[in-house]
């Protein structure tokens, strides 16, 4: 089985222990830092970790991963601001914690007519799914002036990537997929919001179903909003294109993320040439706007193919779900 996150050296060996250990340690220690707010200590002290915990191991697992490594992380792992210019929350990947503002979650909950501890909860689910997604850091540790020079990080289907092959080469900084992965993110983490708020047992019926009628009625002014509607979107084309249907194209794309499945790989490259285009994967790459996103949806998923064709992608696609996972992998 596999192992939810893991740091590593430039040269790809697996960094030391005690670097992982202060890695570790800088990142509670930004968390010890910040001060507490009392309204999001006291929704932490009340939810149910374990609860939440179990959800996302069993998606987890069924990706494949070791529920002992899962990378789900409590309450002395989360700060009590999200560290970013407007944000209400965030994951670090280098240092493993999460960040949420409460504050801003007040007002965003107000202006929708949320219940505002429905949507710190609803936060903290989108934020624990990056989390425990496949998380790869690599060469945090190593000077910056050591050519070549590389380091990278992986979170589910997004890549950050900076490097430079020698002093006079040119630096290069890359952030790929991001958007994708915030959308596959925010529409699994949306599920087990609504898993969670039932099973918890804490919340009123009509206060949880106010957050599936808001994505109904007002998708776009959600966080990520056109993100999860381009998910769905290609979810539809690929159901359509092969005929495989839309769960189990959904739980692929799950299964993509928790394994952390690079979308520069050959084989899913040459895959969604045949599906969609040869362009699209680079496209959507770099795609970091809902104006991008839509775009996409508009140039690649209106096209119908002929049934020969259909039945020859969906057997390669049926093939390719059967072997996740089951792929040597070198990081
Ligand atoms: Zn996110």
């Amino acid at each position: 089985m596999r192992t939810s996150r893991e740091i590593f050296k430039i040269s790809g060996e697996p960094e030391e222990p005690e670097k992982i250990a202060y890695m570790k340690k800088a990142g509670r220690a930004v968390v010890e830092q910040i001060a507490k707010d009392p309204e999001l200590e006291k929704i932490l002290t009340g939810a149910d970790f374990s609860l939440l915990r179990d959800l996302f191991e069993k998606i987890a697992m069924r990706s494949g991963v070791d529920p002992a490594t899962l990378n789900f992380l409590g309450p002395d792992r989360i700060a009590h601001r999200s560290l970013s210019w407007s944000g209400t929350g965030i994951y670090n990947a280098q240092n493993n914690f999460i960040g949420i503002s409460y504050d801003r979650i007040k007002e965003r909950a107000k202006k929708f007519g949320l219940d505002p501890e429905l949507t710190a909860v609803k936060t903290l689910c989108h934020e624990e799914t990056h989390a425990t997604s496949k998380v790869e850091c690599t060469g945090e540790n190593e000077p910056r002036d050591k050519y070549p020079y590389y380091r990278g990080d992986k979170t589910g289907y997004s890549r950050y990537i900076e490097g430079q092959e020698g002093v006079h080469e040119p630096y290069v900084q890359k952030w790929l997929f991001n958007r994708f992965n915030e959308g596959v993110t925010e529409k699994l983490s949306r599920e087990i919001f609504l898993e969670y708020a039932i099973k918890s047992g804490k919340y009123p019926k009509e206060e949880i179903g106010k957050f599936e009628l808001l994505e109904r009625a007002a998708p776009e002014e959600l966080s990520y909003g056109v993100a999860v509607g381009f998910v769905n979107a290609l979810i539809l084309k690929i159901s359509r294109e092969t005929g495989l249907d839309e769960k189990t194209v959904w739980r692929a794309l799950i299964r993509g993320m928790y394994e952390g499945e690079d979308f520069q790989d050959q084989e899913l490259k040459s895959l969604f040439a045949e599906i969609i285009s040869p362009e699209f994967l680079d496209k959507l790459a770099r795609a970091y706007s809902d104006d991008e996103l839509d775009k996409l949806a508009v140039t690649f998923f209106m096209k119908h193919p002929a049934p020969d064709k259909k039945n020859r992608i969906r057997d390669r696609l049926r093939d390719f779900i059967s072997n996740l996972g089951r792929k040597k992998r070198n990081k």
